[in-house]
């Protein structure tokens, strides 16, 4: 054994001994010609040029660069490569804003280079000191920027707003900056964010305040989504679960009993459990496509004056039963009534007052009371019900509240696109 590692190890010495000493001096020869070469270079490129290379700049934009004086190509340097570094420069910026044009671009991408260099120039010099007084951060005036008009930013120098005034505000839909003055008012009294900003964006929520403006809902489908003047249905909108309550009675007036399959089944739910105590909820009207909508819409214009209409009918798209979660109800006491020739109201029945105790337990609740017709835009209807689901239902119950005030408090509204 020893024998054989001693030949072994003398054999593999000699042999690598004599390989190893050729191929060591023909490395250092090459090693030695790459280093001379890259000294070489270094010494033509400057460092500068090197340290722009790996940062990824162009060859004709170091040589842009590296023209500058030396206090700018160290800017250049301190910062990520900067995408558009020749405009900035051949725009004649100030290169210690060269940073900021390109953040501002970043967030402005329709305006041109020009518009961008004299905007950032502005900003700097006669905005940037004035907020610096009110105490933003760096990171605070970008937040703002991002956001803001000129115009803008003379509004909150002029009510020397401070960004914790205003930061509450800033991501709720609708914001905008010069009605923030309003915001404080509202929220004086509501105490509640969402509200001062929904209540200021679309006015038209508290329908009393309706300004005519028009949305179109992009996410129909969701079960609380707010669906009235204003904020409306696509005229092409069909959900696409619905079902008919199979246990459920059906008014011989009613010509469509179908609804949301979910609210199908909360409804199922209710109908049982007002079975069980004697009372006995009948579908009078349930999903409405758009154009059946229209007809009602049409026939009630035709009868009655405009005024009165608008209280009566919901506008085509802005109806709760295009959304298949809306409901009409009626009672077997009413239909017993109508049978026997006498006149009475769903709205005077013990159903009635048990549905307006118990639906919330179901996810339903009363959509137009009496006392909030300003706020709904509809006139008592003691019949109509809506599905929003039962956490939100139940928030809605014992809070008192419409479901535009729930909406409002939560900041929950439909994602919209604006009409025209
Ligand atoms: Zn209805």
């Amino acid at each position: 054994m020893r024998f054989n590692r001693g030949r072994r190890y003398t054999y593999y010495s000699s042999y690598s001994n004599s390989r190893r000493s050729r191929v060591r001096w023909d490395r250092v020869g090459i090693i030695a010609g790459i280093v001379i070469v890259i000294l070489a270079l270094a010494i033509w490129l400057n460092f500068d040029r090197l340290q722009l290379l790996v940062k990824g700049y162009s060859f004709s934009q170091q040589n842009i660069i590296l023209s500058l004086e030396d206090e700018a190509v160290d800017e250049v340097l301190s910062h990520d490569k900067l995408d558009h570094i020749q405009d900035w420069i051949e725009g004649e910026g100030t290169y210690f804003l060269y940073d900021d044009y390109e953040k501002y671009l970043s967030t402005h991408k329709d305006l041109k280079i020009e518009e961008v260099l004299v905007t950032v120039n502005d900003i700097m010099t006669n905005y940037k000191p004035r907020f610096d007084a009110l105490t933003y951060t760096e990171d605070q005036l970008w937040k703002v920027l991002d956001v803001a008009s000129i115009d803008d930013l003379k509004y909150l120098i002029n009510h020397e707003y401070t960004y914790p005034q205003i930061e509450p505000y800033m991501n709720i839909q609708g914001f905008a900056i010069q009605d923030i003055d309003r915001y404080i008012e509202i929220y004086n009294e509501k105490k509640n964010y969402n509200y001062a900003v929904l209540a200021t964006a679309y006015p038209f929520i508290i329908s009393e305040n309706d300004n005519g403006e028009i949305y179109t809902i992009q996410n129909p489908e969701n079960v609380v989504t707010l669906v009235k003047k204003g904020f409306q249905y696509a005229n092409n909108y069909v959900p696409d679960d619905l079902v008919t309550p199979a246990e459920i009675p059906i008014s011989p007036d009613c010509e469509n009993a179908q609804m949301r399959k979910e609210a199908a089944e909360a409804l199922t739910e209710m109908y049982n459990d007002a079975k069980k105590e004697g009372y006995t909820l009948i579908i009078n009207s349930a999903y409405r496509s758009y154009k059946e909508q229209e007809e009602v819409y049409k026939e009630i214009h035709e009868r009655y004056d405009e005024v009165t209409a608008a209280s009566l009918v919901a506008n085509p798209g802005a109806s709760e039963h295009q959304s298949g979660l809306g409901i009409d109800l009626t009672s077997q006491s009413v239909l017993d009534d109508k049978r026997n020739g006498i006149s009475s109201r769903f709205g005077d029945k013990p159903e009635y007052k048990w549905c307006l105790a118990n639906s919330y337990k179901y996810g339903y609740i009363l959509r137009f009371e009496e006392d909030k017709a300003n706020i709904t835009g509809i006139g008592n209807e003691p019949w109509h019900f809506r599905y929003v689901g039962k956490d939100v239902a139940k928030e809605i119950f014992q809070n008192g509240w419409t479901l535009e005030e729930y909406c409002l408090y939560n900041g929950v509204i439909p994602k919209v696109k604006k009409n025209g």
